[in-house]
């Protein structure tokens, strides 16, 4: 049961008039991103961003997946919590700040950490899904489960002063996969509760996955498709790598 897109109220146009005043974007393209609905996996450091651009861009419906709560450690780059939230399981403390911000938006509260067959079945109907969370099995699922429905999946990563991006858009047949950059199997070395990671250096990466999701979702631009986007912080440098979809891949086979 599809309903059919709303068009923008006189609020939403002024709401987002700086959306709509770029030609890229124009009122047919906020008026898609109102009527979409995104999944993102990881109300952490990367999610925050992600979800508070998400919201704020008037995005219809935003489900957010997270089976933590809010520890005190976060705080120093988890920008969708408060103080005041520490204690509070994640997705809670996150809907309660995306509401404020935006009261348009519709969030559902995932309170668990999902697994292929639970990400398959919340995904469908989702536009695009987003991933934000520190872990590769996490990757592994939400790119078999974005395989099978055939929807855009937006990853992004970030540890130290690192972070990478990359686009899997499965409505394209050249589109490689996440374990043709990736082969499977691969285990996590290192993750921020470890090895640290500096704040905003997930903010920049969270960014671009916000970017990169409201372009698939308005229509416009080269998303970084085949593309995996690094950050050194360091010297700031950004650095591009062209990769295609392997022969071999044991995911794509099943394509
Ligand atoms: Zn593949």
């Amino acid at each position: 049961m599809t309903q059919p897109p709303k068009d923008l109220t006189d609020h939403q146009l002024l709401r987002y008039s700086r959306h709509i005043l770029l030609p890229q974007v124009d009122i047919a393209g906020q008026q898609r991103i109102v009527n979409s609905r995104v999944l993102v996996l990881g109300a952490g450091g990367l999610g925050s961003p992600i979800l508070l651009y998400l919201a704020a861009a008037g995005v219809g419906e935003i489900l957010i997946a997270d089976g933590d709560s809010v520890d005190e450690t976060n705080l120093q780059r988890q920008i969708v919590h408060r103080t005041g939230s520490v204690g509070e399981k994640k997705t809670a403390s996150a809907r309660a700040n995306l509401a404020e911000l935006n009261s348009d938006v519709v969030v559902t509260e995932i309170d668990s950490h999902l697994d292929e067959a639970s990400m398959l079945g919340w995904a469908r109907g989702c536009d695009v899904v987003v991933i934000g969370t520190d872990n590769f099995s996490s990757r592994y699922a939400a790119n078999r489960a974005c395989m099978a429905l055939g929807i855009p999946l937006v990853s992004g990563a970030a540890i130290g002063l690192s972070g990478q991006v990359s686009v899997f858009d499965f409505r394209r047949d050249d589109s490689p996969c996440f374990s043709c950059l990736f082969p499977d199997g691969l285990d996590d070395e290192a993750s921020c509760a470890t090895a640290g990671v500096l704040g905003p250096v997930v903010g920049m990466i969270g960014s671009v996955q916000a970017v990169e999701t409201l372009k698939l979702l308005a229509g416009f631009g080269e998303p970084l498709v085949g593309v995996l986007m690094t950050l050194d912080a360091s010297d700031l440098s950004w650095q591009r790598f062209r990769f295609k979809r392997l022969p071999d891949c044991p995911v794509c086979q099943q394509r």
